[in-house]
C-alpha cells in the first residue's frame, strides 16, 4: 500500500485519494532521477509572515532554497535542467514569476536561518568566533542591543559559539538574520530547543522584521507558535521522501485545520486517512480512573555549582500523567534525575526508592547495530508483545528503519527510538524528558497519543517535560510549574491541576490561551486583542473545554 491510505493500491507512492490529475505539469524541483519530487511552490506576499506546515521529508526546507536562491528549479528535469528563461516562462502569469526576476536581477536579498544550527560552528568561516562580534559584523538595522537583550544573548556576548546549548545557539542564529537588512527572511524551524516563553520572543522577533515591502516565511513545528506568528499558510502533503504538494494559501485558522484533519475541502482531496485531534479523551477511549496506589516524595533541595533548586514536596499516583512547565535552566531535568535516583538531595533528605524507566533529554546513541538488533537486546519482551506492537510500536512508526543503523538514523527518528525504549523497560514510573523534540507536528500529536494510551492502559504513572504547549496540555492531568531564576536559583512547585497550573504558567507569560470550539485545538490569543483583555481581567489565561 501506500501508507496514506488504507486501499492497498498497486501504485504505491502516487496513490492519494482524488490525487490532482494536473500534479505531473507541476513539478518545481527533482533532486535526480528517483528522488524526491516538489510539486508546486508557496508564494510568499509582501509585510505578511508565510507559515509552512507538513510532515519531516516533504520538502518544506526544499522550497525554502528555491526561494531564497540557494537552489535553481530544474521543473523536474535534473539530467536536462532549463536555464532562467525557461523558468521564468514556466512560472509566467504567477506571482512567482515577478519574484524570481527580482531574485534573479540581485533586487532581491534572501537570509535564511538554517534548520540545522548545531551545524553553524563549523559553517561560519573567518576568525572571529564569539556571539556578539558575529552578529555586530552583520548589524545593519541600528537593532543589536535590542535583539541581544529580547534574545537573551547577553550573558553568552563573549562566548565562541562552538561551546553554546542548543537553545543558546538557536537565538544566536535567530539574532544573526534580525539584525541584518533583507528583503526575503526565512526561518526554518526557529523553536527547536526553546521553552515556551523564548519561543513567543522568537516568534515576535521574526514578526517585527515585517515591512510593507519584504518577505518572511517561517516553517515550524509548534503549532500553537505556527498559529501566532503566522499570517496565512501553505501545507505541504504527499509521502515524505517521495514527492510533496504545496497547498494554495488558506488563512492561519484554515491551513491549520486542513493540515489536523488531512483534508482540502476546496480541492475535494484528502491527503490523510484520519484526522488530528486534541479532545482531552479520544472516543471511545474513556481511562479507567480508579487510582490504586499513591506516592509521594519529599520537600529537597539540590545545589549544582551555582545552581539551587527548591522542591516542594508532592505526590501523584498511578493512571497519572504529570508535565512540567518551565523555563529552560529552572532544574526540570535535574529534577527528573532527582527522582530517577541519578542526583542525591542535598543533605540528608532520600527520594523513595521507586521503579524508573527514563527517556533522557539529550540522546547519544552508542549502539552499533540496527534498530531491531538493539530493541532485542534492551526491551526483548515488550518488542515481542502484540499489545506493545499495537499501542506504541507500529502508530509511531518504526518499521520505515527498524533494519537500519543505530547510527545513521535523523533526529526525528532517534527521538522514537528512544520513547520506545523507555516505554519497552517494566517500570511504576515513566520520566519523558521532551519527547517532542526532532518530531514533526504529526509526529507529535501521534506521539502524545501513543504515551498517553500506554500509561493509562497500563496504570503507570508519567512525568514528561514538554514545551510544545498543544502537546503539554494534551498529555498533562497534572501541572508542575517551575519558576524562579533560570541557571540560579528556582523552585519545583506543588503538582497542581491542569487548569491552576496553566492559569499560573501563562501569567507568568502574560499570554492567554483559547480553544478552538471545532478541533479543541489550543490557540494563543493576540496580544491586547479582546479575548486576551478579557481573559486577563477574569484570570482566565488557559481554558479547559
Ligand atoms: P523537510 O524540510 O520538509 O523535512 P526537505 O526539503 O529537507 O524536507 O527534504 C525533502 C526530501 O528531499 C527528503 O527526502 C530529502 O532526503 C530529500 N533531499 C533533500 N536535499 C536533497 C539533495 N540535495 N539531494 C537529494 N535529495 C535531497
Ligand atoms: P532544565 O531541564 O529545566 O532546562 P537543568 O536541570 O538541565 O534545567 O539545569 C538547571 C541548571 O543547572 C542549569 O543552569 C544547568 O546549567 C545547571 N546544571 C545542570 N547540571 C549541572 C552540573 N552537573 N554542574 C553544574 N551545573 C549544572
Ligand atoms: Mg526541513
Ligand atoms: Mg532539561
Amino acid at each position: 500500500g501506500c501508507g496514506i491510505c488504507p486501499k492497498k493500491c498497486p501504485f504505491g507512492a502516487i496513490h492519494i485519494i482524488n490525487l490532482p490529475t494536473n500534479l505531473e505539469t507541476q513539478v518545481t524541483h527533482r533532486y535526480s532521477a528517483n528522488s524526491f519530487k516538489l510539486h508546486r511552490l508557496p508564494m510568499p506576499r509582501p509585510g505578511q509572515v508565510l507559515g509552512l506546515v507538513g510532515t519531516n521529508g516533504i520538502g518544506k526546507s526544499t522550497a525554502l532554497k528555491i526561494l531564497s536562491g540557494k537552489l535553481k528549479p530544474n521543473l523536474g528535469r535534473y539530467e536536462n535542467p532549463p536555464d532562467w528563461e525557461e523558468i521564468l516562462k514556466y512560472f509566467r502569469g504567477s506571482e512567482l514569476q515577478n519574484y524570481f526576476t527580482k531574485v534573479l536581477e540581485d533586487d532581491l536579498k534572501a537570509i535564511v536561518k538554517p534548520q540545522y544550527v548545531d551545524q553553524l560552528p563549523r559553517a561560519i568561516k573567518g576568525d572571529v568566533k564569539t556571539v556578539r562580534p558575529l552578529i555586530a559584523a552583520r548589524s545593519e538595522l541600528g537593532n543589536l542591543d535590542e535583539i541581544m537583550d529580547a534574545l537573551e544573548l547577553n550573558h553568552v556576548a563573549d562566548r565562541e559559539i562552538a561551546v553554546l546549548s542548543g537553545g543558546e545557539l538557536q537565538r544566536f542564529a535567530i539574532a544573526l538574520v534580525a539584525v541584518q537588512k533583507a528583503d526575503v527572511y526565512m526561518f526554518d524551524e526557529p523553536s527547536s530547543y526553546l521553552d515556551v516563553k523564548q519561543r513567543l520572543t522568537a516568534a515576535r522577533t521574526v514578526r517585527s522584521l515585517l515591512r510593507d515591502d519584504d518577505y518572511v516565511i517561517v516553517v515550524e513545528h509548534d503549532l500553537s507558535i505556527l498559529d501566532y506568528l503566522s499570517d496565512f499558510i501553505c501545507v505541504l502533503y504527499g509521502r515524505p521522501a517521495v514527492y510533496g504538494v504545496v497547498t494554495l494559501p488558506s488563512s492561519v485558522r484554515e491551513g491549520i485545520n486542513i493540515f489536523l484533519d488531512g483534508n482540502i475541502p476546496s480541492e475535494n482531496l484528502r491527503f490523510r486517512e484520519e484526522a488530528l485531534t486534541f479532545r482531552l479523551t479520544e472516543a471511545g477511549e474513556e481511562y479507567m480512573t480508579d487510582k490504586a496506589r499513591a506516592f509521594s516524595y519529599p520537600s529537597m533541595k539540590k545545589t549544582l555549582g551555582n545552581f539551587e533548586l527548591t522542591v516542594k514536596s508532592g505526590d501523584f499516583t498511578d493512571s497519572e500523567i504529570v508535565v512540567m512547565m518551565g523555563e529552560n535552566g529552572t532544574g526540570k531535568t535535574t529534577f527528573c534525575r532527582m527522582l530517577a535516583g541519578a542526583e542525591k538531595p542535598d543533605g540528608t533528605q532520600k527520594v523513595p526508592a521507586m521503579n524508573i524507566s527514563m527517556k533522557p533529554q539529550k540522546i547519544t546513541p552508542k549502539f552499533q547495530g540496527t534498530v531491531r538488533q538493539l530493541f532485542f537486546k534492551r526491551i526483548k519482551a515488550a518488542f515481542l508483545n502484540p499489545q506493545f506492537q499495537t499501542d506504541v510500536y507500529k502508530p509511531l512508526k518504526l518499521d520505515d528503519f527498524i533494519d537500519q543503523e543505530v547510527q545513521n538514523l535523523s533526529g526525528g527518528e532517534l527521538q522514537r527510538v528512544a520513547i520506545v525504549l523507555a516505554l519497552g523497560l517494566p517500570a511504576d514510573i515513566y520520566l519523558i524528558d521532551e519527547p517532542s523534540a526532532y518530531l514533526d507536528s504529526e509526529q507529535r500529536i501521534i506521539a502524545a497519543r501513543v504515551i498517553k494510551r500506554f500509561i493509562m492502559h497500563n496504570k503507570k504513572t508519567a512525568f514528561i517535560v514538554e514545551h510544545d504547549f498543544i502537546m503539554a496540555t494534551y498529555l498533562a492531568d497534572r501541572v508542575i510549574v517551575f519558576d524562579g531564576q533560570p541557571g540560579i536559583k528556582s523552585r519545583a512547585n506543588k503538582p497542581e491541576s491542569l487548569l491552576t497550573g496553566c492559569n499560573t504558567f501563562l501569567q507568568n507569560l502574560d499570554i492567554t490561551f483559547r480553544r478552538d470550539p471545532n478541533t479543541f485545538r489550543p490557540r494563543i490569543n493576540k496580544y491586547q486583542s479582546q479575548n486576551d483583555q478579557h481573559q486577563k481581567l477574569a484570570g482566565n489565561y488557559f481554558f479547559l473545554e
